[in-house]
């Protein structure tokens, strides 16, 4: 693992998420004060300030909000990885989380289908969650 800089390094608190991310679900905060969501998972809710927060699992589903195309990052392992799609996207339930773009669990490298406000779903590479764009269902 030395040298890796993408992977968790899980502490008692973020150990939760990584955990339900290994078995293939998003987790997500809901607080019990003001009923909003947030992501990156935090001890307290970061919109009121209240600890009344509790562990939700998430739909996965998600709109692409904004993306780039990194070409060239000399970090491993992100140096064997270029070009790849960084992307901030907004869940369903409101929160916005950077991750990555794949498709069919492998890095897009720049997909020109991709548009703002495409719809993602949540997939796992390395226990990490990453988003494909939704296959169009056939009507
Ligand atoms: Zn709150």
């Amino acid at each position: 693992m030395a040298g890796r800089l993408d992977l968790p390094e899980p502490d008692a608190f973020t150990r939760t998420y990584w955990d339900a991310a290994a078995e293939g679900r998003l987790l997500i905060r809901r607080c019990g004060a003001c009923g909003r969501a947030h992501h990156y998972p935090r001890e307290f809710c970061p919109h009121c300030w209240s600890e009344d927060v509790t562990w939700e699992t998430a739909s996965g589903r998600a709109t692409l909000y904004t993306w780039s195309v990194v070409h060239r990052n000399d970090l491993p392992p992100f140096s064997d990885r270029v070009p790849y799609v960084a992307a901030v996207v907004e869940l369903a339930e409101g929160p916005r989380m950077m991750t990555e773009i794949v498709e069919g669990g492998d890095r897009v490298g720049g997909n020109p289908e991709l548009s703002a406000g495409a719809d993602l779903e949540v997939t796992f590479r390395e226990g990490i969650p990453v988003f494909r764009v939704t296959p169009t269902p056939s009507a």
